[in-house]
């Protein structure tokens, strides 16, 4: 038999060029896909359900005899059909009915009808039921198992789909849709047959556990998402494989930058960054490329990381870029680096997407020509930009920046050919087991120690009627010589309203606080004035800087102590912790006020308390996680990943090290069943499979 993978849908019966297309456009092109295509959720029809036993909200099959029908005036006009069986009656309600529909339902009908049951005006009421009367005597079948309701798009009615994957079941079979699971691993992992699986999420039989399949935890969905996620580490071993092979410029350890520059740093690196400083040295000087991510909390010192690499490249005379996500944030490095490297006779140069004309020419003819250090933001990855020698790129902040991101960097090293080094740093936390999944392709250092001397944040919620009293607050922490920070939060998406907001707010606390020297800063603000407000801030000049989360990454202002954030319920767990960071950075005792707007909802309530209750990152991020899910928080949107059909990282979380041995097994031993694996699951999404 052939493969199913190899039939297209157009082989079907009744499948002609307009439906293909429209299959399509739900991913389906061939009978695998359609066998792939599987069930939201499913209807119980396989057996007549009693009106006397039936429930609100339940979907039923029932039957009965229609006592009467009669056109019901109240808001709207409708169509009452009352219906009894013996055990109950209850009344079918239609809002568009016909005349003959009105004539075809009267009294003494036998119907046969499939719907919802909810309280109504009269009882018990299915709206708009599927219905059909029932003539003669010989008894009409239910249907044999659950039935199944597809995903679909307009166009595309639930019979037809039902009608393709009847089809296609009736082509199932091991040969047919080859197990690409060796018997050995689906044994040690207790997985069943893969068409067995398929089979039963399609059609259910009467007796499967609704409640089990609603939830995801039935065999069957296992089955595929150990499947899915298994392919996803394939996938991922893969990219990781073919950056591998490619060859990237060994750096020499570096002696004589690292020593100037610990001398001027002012401060001895902490036992961490030490560790990792040495981790990334040893990565640096080998051929392959570095892929390593360094985790830290907030204020663990990542950049001192940042610049030790960087100087392993420099001085074996390679090119360095750096990258963070946002303008502030890259000025901020620019302005650290430069401070930095230029004492030791290092150029830092400069690229962001806001510089235009004459100066982007001569920033981009500055990279071509050489310059040792640039930093910037994501127009660092822009085709145009063409660097001389680059051996190491440090990503900032990385759960931004994405796989394909990562991936565009490849073409940027050495000649074209070379691949540069990758570091990548990151603030928020990643749960292990989102690390094991999302991240599988990078090595992981952890920064687990802060510099010394830092005390805790205090953080407090207080409800917004007290505003005045937290104003009141502020002016006393800037009357003994501290610098604060009030946060205005995004406003329904938009960043214009967002900016008002914080004009506004600006506005208030400058007439309230006479005295004090007040700044603000958003995001629609030009670079140049926002890096002088920011250096205003930095100085002291300015004592209390209104802003917007702008200022979420990077941002070190050691003095500032107070921080009050507005609406902290609209922000998530990890950019609040994010935000709360830049505070606590010097040795006085810090304040984090979570200026809510109640009431809150159960889980707003939870999410705070969960701020006010710990500083670390790694409980803060797994709250966040499971209060969130994964997709949120690693910005899916811009990351492409975790984009799963069947599985979900939470809910199958406990299948993730089982997947990570079957992986390797599979890489190992059954290297011919790779390709097929991704084939089947990802190509639609091929980012992982090829590189
Ligand atoms: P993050 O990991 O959040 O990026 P930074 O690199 O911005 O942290 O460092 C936060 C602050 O801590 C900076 O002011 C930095 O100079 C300081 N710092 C970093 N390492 C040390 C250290 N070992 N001892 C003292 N201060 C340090
Ligand atoms: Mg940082």
């Amino acid at each position: 038999m052939t493969e199913l993978s190899k039939v297209s849908v157009t082989a079907l019966k009744g499948i002609g060029e307009a439906m293909a297309e429209k299959l399509t456009k739900v991913g389906l092109e061939n009978l695998q896909d359609v066998l792939f295509h599987l069930p939201l959720r499913y209807q119980d029809r396989t057996r007549v359900v009693p009106i006397g036993a039936l429930r609100p909200g339940q979907d039923a099959v029932i039957e009965g005899v229609v006592s009467g029908a009669d056109v019901a005036m109240g808001k709207r006009r409708s169509l009452l059909v009352r219906l009894g069986d013996g055990t109950g009656s209850l009344s079918l309600r239609f809002y568009h009915f016909s005349n003959a529909q009105k004539e075809a339902l009267k009294r003494g009908t036998h119907l046969r009808c499939y719907g919802e049951a909810r309280p109504g005006a009269s009882g018990l009421e299915i709206y708009h039921p599927e219905y059909r009367a029932l003539t003669g005597d010989e008894p009409v079948p239910v249907e044999q198992t659950l039935t199944p309701i597809y995903p679909t798009t307009e166009g595309l009615t639930q019979a037809r789909l039902r009608q393709l994957s009847q089809q296609a079941l009736a082509m199932l079979g091991p040969r047919s849709l080859p197990d690409w699971l060796p018997p050995e691993l689906a044994k040690e992992h207790q997985l069943a047959p893969l068409d067995q699986a398929i089979r039963y999420l399609h059609h259910p039989p009467p007796d499967a556990d609704l409640e089990e399949l609603a939830v995801g935890h039935h065999w069957a969905q296992h089955r595929l998402a150990f499947e899915e996620l298994l392919t996803h580490q394939l996938s991922q071993a893969r990219l990781r494989d073919s950056l591998r092979a490619l060859r990237a410029p060994a750096l020499p350890k570096a002696k004589r930058l690292p020593a100037q520059y610990l001398a001027n740093l002012g401060f001895t690196p902490t036992g961490a960054q030490q560790r990792v400083g040495k981790e990334i040295a040893y990565d640096l000087s080998q051929r392959e490329p570095m892929l390593r991510l360094v985790q830290g909390d907030v204020g663990a010192g990542k950049t001192v990381v940042a610049a030790m690499a960087a100087l392993q490249a420099l001085e074996a005379g390679y090119q360095v870029a750096l990258m963070a996500p946002t303008e502030i944030l890259a000025e901020q490095h620019f302005i650290t680096f430069k401070r930095w490297l230029e004492p030791l006779g290092i150029e830092v140069a400069w690229l962001a997407g806001k510089l235009k004309g004459k100066a982007r020419a001569s920033a981009l003819e500055q990279i071509a020509g050489g310059a040792p250090m640039v930093v910037g933001t994501h127009a660092l990855f822009q085709d145009e930009v063409k660097f001389a020698k680059l051996a190491l790129v440090i990503i900032d902040e990385q759960h931004r920046f994405g796989v394909q991101q990562r991936l565009a960097l490849r073409q940027k090293g050495v000649g074209g050919r070379m691949c540069p080094h990758q570091l990548i740093m990151t603030a928020t936390p990643i749960p292990r087991t989102l690390a094991m999944s999302a991240y599988a392709d990078l090595d992981t250092s952890v920064l687990d120690e802060l510099p010394p001397g830092r005390t805790p944040v205090n953080t407090v919620l207080v409800a917004d009627s007290r505003r005045i009293e937290v104003i009141e607050r502020v002016r006393a922490a800037c009357a003994e010589g501290r610098q604060a920070y009030w946060v205005c939060t995004l406003i329904e998406e938009s960043e214009e309203l967002t900016c008002q907001a914080a004009e506004t707010t600006f506005e208030e606390l400058t007439s309230a606080l006479g005295e004090l020297r007040v700044g603000l800063i958003h995001g629609r603000m030009k670079p140049a004035e926002k890096a002088e407000i920011m250096a205003l801030f930095k100085a002291g000049e300015l004592q209390l800087l209104v802003a917007t989360t702008v200022i979420e990454v990077g941002v070190d202002v050691p003095n500032s102590s107070l921080m009050i954030i507005e609406n902290p319920e609209r922000l998530g767990l990890a950019q609040l912790h994010q935000l709360r960071g830049r505070v606590g950075r010097g040795s006085a005792v810090s304040h984090c006020v979570l200026l809510y707007h109640p009431p809150l909802s159960q889980i707003g309530r939870e999410r705070l308390g969960i701020m006010r209750e710990t500083n670390d990152g790694f409980v803060i991020a797994e709250k966040d996680l499971q209060l969130r899910g994964p997709g949120e928080m690693l910005g899916t949107r811009q990351t492409g990943l975790l984009q799963f059909k069947v599985a979900d990282l939470m809910r199958d979380a406990d299948l993730l090290p089982a997947v990570r041995d079957a992986a390797q097994s599979l890489l190992s031993q059954w290297p011919a069943h790779v390709d097929p694996l991704l084939e089947r699951w990802l190509r639609h999404g091929q980012q992982y499979g090829q590189v």
